[in-house]
């Protein structure tokens, strides 16, 4: 079975074509969510690439809405970038460099212009998933998950170095990463409709605010399974990302 849906678009400067993918609708709940809200499927992240940079050109360019006349669902009658050449900015996510890689991408993006509330918020909303992909899955480097079976002892002991040494890195970068933070507080606040789900009681988690998370989370009324997460590593003043469902 197919699980994406692929679309395509033109860069608006060689007129390449590139071929994005939307992952079907039907298995969104089957994802694995975070705390930061990133969501996964199958190791894909789920929400859309709209900030592109063209293979062919290195032009960057934003791709918002899929319903713009340069996009289309028909493969086109002409060579095609495919996904991989471009998504993340062909960037390979497998090891430390790669993260540390993006991270730089999405801070030069920011350097460079002065963007729209909305675009900004999109892209400030990234770099922080960036930073948490440095030790996203930190429960990993518990003895249990080889001993589970889950993976071979070499995998695994390959996985926990590289999420040992980017928990290093995380650290090493944590001042830029609570300027991004509290930057991206303050467009959220202002904008609350692009507000996603618990991320601003979730950022005040993570930038160690344990008291405004527990104000704010209390204040709801909805009490959730991911509400209750959140409220459970406040209380163990637990600022990394987690697993919420998966
Ligand atoms: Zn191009």
């Amino acid at each position: 079975m197919l699980k994406f849906d692929s679309y395509y678009f033109q860069c608006p400067n060689c007129q390449a074509w590139l071929e994005g993918r939307n992952l079907k609708s039907e298995l969104v709940n089957e994802a694995v969510l975070y705390s930061d809200g990133k969501i996964l499927y199958d190791n894909y992240i789920v929400t859309r690439q709209k900030m592109v940079m063209c293979p062919s050109c290195a032009h960057n360019f934003w791709v918002e809405d899929p319903a713009e006349p340069l996009i289309t669902w028909e493969k086109p009658d002409a060579p095609v970038y495919s996904w991989n050449t471009w998504r993340f900015f062909g960037i390979n996510f497998s090891n430390n460099k790669g993260k540390l890689a993006l991270i730089g991408h999405y801070q030069r993006f920011l350097k460079k212009h002065v963007y729209d509330p909305k675009r900004e918020i999109y892209l400030r909303r990234l770099l922080w998933w960036a930073y948490n992909d440095l030790h996203r899955n930190f429960h990993y480097i518990r003895l249990k998950y080889f001993l589970n079976g889950f993976m071979s002892y070499g995998v695994w002991s390959s996985y926990r170095r590289m999420l040992l040494e980017g928990e290093k890195l995380f650290f090493k970068n944590l001042k830029d990463f609570t300027a991004n933070l509290n930057r991206l507080l303050i467009l959220l606040e202002k904008h609350p409709e692009e507000q996603i789900d618990l991320e601003v009681p979730e950022i005040y988690r993570e930038l160690r605010q344990f008291d405004k998370t527990k104000a704010l989370l209390e204040k709801s009324s909805a009490r959730t399974h991911f509400t209750n997460e959140i409220l459970r590593h406040s209380k163990w003043k637990d600022s990394r990302v987690f697993m919420v469902t998966g």
